[in-house]
This record gives structure tokens, C-alpha cells and sequence, in this order.
């Protein structure tokens, strides 16, 4: 944090020798899928309203995790561990539930699949990477609510490419 500041030419001497604020965070409760028992990942409520295919009365005030164990059928649960929300109750399929199937999304701001990326060749996949970047240079994704995750794509799309470009 001290060298973020000072690296910046905006923030005065003075700003320096300030104690850092401290943050007020939430306090993160035990966050491990009670299926498959691997940690969550912290999801935005509006992520889960927006994925999923039923009423949004059973959505709870309170934080939820994404389950990224392919095996796993849990998709969401909350923090508190009373609730759950399967990959059969939502809009999307899950690239991290199925990522062998070829029709499901990796990309789903830009509409890029697993097979589309598995059929591509190393040109077609810089393409591919070139037009995720351009999207979110000019701001037209909306991870938090196409993407299952809730947050960008970018990581799986290139941990896709670089798996096929590996395989030969
Ligand atoms: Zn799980």
C-alpha cells in the first residue's frame, strides 16, 4: 500500500505518513461446499439472481460462494451453509461443471465455446483473445451477470488455449 502511494505523483508527501485506513471488511465465514467439501469462491448476490431459472424469492440477503469442482453438482451456496442451488436450477450451463462439452460458454459476455476454442487454430485463438480484450476495453461485458463465476472470463479462455495448443 506504502508504495502504491508513493509511486503516485498525486498523492502528497503527507498521504505517506498517514496509517493505512482500516478496512472494513465483512467477516468471510467458513466458505467450503458441503458436497464436495473444496472452497467457494465469493459471488455477488446480483450474479446468482441473475442465473438462476427459478423465483428469485428463495435468494436470501447474505453471501454467497461459487463451487468450481467439476464433479460437484452445487453451483452456489451460502455462506451459512443452509442453502444450495444446483447446476439443474439454473439459466446457463457452467463451463467449470462441463468442460469437456463442446456448446457450453467459456466466454459468455462475447459468446466464445468450448468447442469453438478447441476447433481453432493458434491464429484463430489470438482472434478469439483479441475480441474478449476489445469488449472490455470498451466496456460492453457484463461478467457479474452472464458469467456463472460472476467475474471475467479471461483466465479460463487462456488456461483453454494454452491446454489445445499444448495438446498439438
Ligand atoms: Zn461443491
Amino acid at each position: 500500500m506504502l508504495d502504491a502511494c508513493c509511486s503516485n505523483p498525486l498523492a502528497g508527501a503527507e498521504t505517506c505518513e498517514l496509517p493505512a485506513p482500516a478496512l472494513q471488511r465483512p467477516v468471510r465465514q467458513a466458505a467450503f461446499c458441503d458436497s464436495c467439501g473444496e472452497k467457494g469462491k465469493p459471488v455477488q448476490t446480483q450474479t446468482v439472481k441473475a442465473m438462476l431459472a427459478m423465483s428469485l424469492r428463495a435468494v436470501e440477503d447474505g453471501e454467497y460462494l461459487f463451487c468450481r469442482t467439476p464433479t460437484c453438482p452445487v453451483v452456489y451456496f451460502s455462506a451459512d451453509g443452509k442453502q444450495t442451488f444446483t447446476a439443474d436450477q439454473l439459466r446457463e450451463r457452467v463451463y467449470q461443471k462441463e468442460p469437456q462439452a463442446e456448446e457450453v460458454l467459456v466466454c459468455y459476455c462475447f459468446r466464445h465455446t468450448v468447442g469453438e476454442i478447441r476447433a481453432a487454430s493458434p491464429e484463430e485463438h489470438r482472434f478469439i483473445l483479441e475480441d474478449i480484450n476489445a469488449g472490455i476495453q470498451a466496456g460492453q461485458c457484463a461478467c457479474d451477470l452472464r458469467n456463472p463465476q460472476g467475474s471475467c472470463c479471461l483466465g479460463n479462455v487462456r488456461g483453454l488455449i494454452k491446454q489445445y495448443a499444448t495438446a498439438g
